[in-house]
């Protein structure tokens, strides 16, 4: 007697090379079973129906910021991720090591979402980067770079902190001046506590391949598609030199959507030349919620819009996120024996305005829409699409 039975949808997992009508039993925390459809007298104390729905692994955002009331780019956890069938998210470093105890004690601790996190390289972590230009960027002064710190909070934390961020920017640098000695402090951290390190780029001062040189095999290049300085494309739209190499030796991509990094134009020329994202993830803050973020199905309807087929959507928020979080065996497949994160998506079809972070429109004719979430067996309500604040 299973305690739950996920009845008539189309089960697309793509960590099983799984893409059609199955059903799905849950008991306790677990996923039970994959059924056959034609399975006669299966016994379950609640049966849900989703016929003509997709039913994927809870789906995994690898690019958040969820630590609200002490960043002023955090949002709430479970009523922007877990609310729209995000059962797991990565906190893309709002914390640094001064008040990572607080966010593990008041964030990670508390929330229904699974909230696993990068540390900033910045003891102060985004607390203080706020405005255009930022009044006070987080490697603005390299005293807030303190590795025997990062080392310290890392160890403390090492359950839930999975690797080492820095943003190379220059107006979060004093105009550049401190950002090629923090990326080397970075790197030295990230080597100093044995975890990958996630770099962004966009408006850097340093060039692409100053900074592609820095990064190992398993580090990240998040925002892999904005359009501006120290891209991966330069303004003609070219790749930078070696980077296909780079890809190749193992270096993985993030898109990052957020409110400036996800450009319709970069993206379609990379993915037409091969170069495809690892992890499709939204970058989701404060200042993107009313769009053009919303969450993280509408980054993946991009990514449908743009042609990339289904499976392979959903491969990016959930099996690939999930090896990189050292999570495969129990995350992002619905593999007996795993974790029962469920999360059921109806494809519709229609018109849906689809806008990247340099105001351009496109119409999309499908889109993805969570109707049911379950996290660990549990179910959680599921809430509309943020609405568009102008
Ligand atoms: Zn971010």
């Amino acid at each position: 007697m299973y305690d739950l039975l996920i009845r008539g949808g189309r089960i697309v997992d793509p960590a099983q090379n799984l893409n059609e009508p199955r059903d799905v039993a849950i008991t306790g925390q677990k996923i039970a079973a994959i059924l056959d459809p034609a399975t006669p007298q299966v016994d379950a104390k609640r049966v849900i129906d989703v016929h003509g729905k997709l039913v994927v692994p809870g789906l995994i955002d690898f690019h958040v910021h969820v630590f609200p009331g002490v960043c002023h780019f955090g949002i709430e956890p479970d009523s922007s991720c877990l609310s729209r069938g995000v059962t797991t998210v990565l906190d893309f470093g709002t914390a640094g090591g001064l008040i990572f105890p607080g966010f593990r004690s008041y964030v990670i601790d508390q929330a229904q979402t699974r909230v696993l996190a990068l540390l900033n390289i910045a003891g102060q972590g985004l607390i203080d980067s706020i405005g255009d230009p930022p009044r006070l960027g987080e490697l603005h002064d390299l005293r807030h770079l303190d590795l025997e710190l990062i080392q310290r909070v890392v160890d403390e934390h090492r359950d839930v902190i999975l690797g080492i961020k820095i943003r190379c920017t220059a107006n979060l640098a004093e105009n550049g001046r401190n950002e090629a000695a923090a990326l080397d402090l970075a790197r030295a951290a990230a080597d100093l506590v044995g975890l990958p390190l996630v770099v962004h780029s966009p408006n850097s001062s340093l060039s692409i391949n100053h900074i592609l040189d820095r990064l190992k095999p398993g580090d990240v290049l998040t925002h892999c598609f904005h359009g501006k300085d120290c891209g991966l494309v330069d303004d003609e739209l070219r790749l930078a030199d070696g980077v296909k190499t780079k890809l190749n030796e193992g270096l993985l991509l993030d898109v990052g959507h957020g409110f400036s990094s996800f450009d319709f134009r970069v993206a379609r020329c990379l993915l037409e030349a091969g170069v495809l994202p690892n992890f499709i993830s939204s970058d989701i803050h404060h200042y993107n919620v009313h769009g053009p973020v919303f969450d993280l199905v509408t980054t993946m309807d991009k990514f449908l819009h743009l042609g990339m087929e289904l499976p392979e959507v959903i491969r990016r928020v959930t099996q690939i996120p999930a090896q990189f979080l050292g999570h495969e065996a129990d995350l992002g497949t619905l593999l007996p024996g795993t974790t029962a994160d469920v999360t059921i998506l109806e494809l519709q079809t229609g018109q849906f305005p689809l806008n990247d972070s340099e105001g351009r429109v496109e119409m999309g004719f499908q889109r993805l829409e969570p109707t049911h979430v379950f996290r660990a067996g549990r179910q959680f309500e599921v809430t509309p699409r943020p609405t568009a604040r102008s």
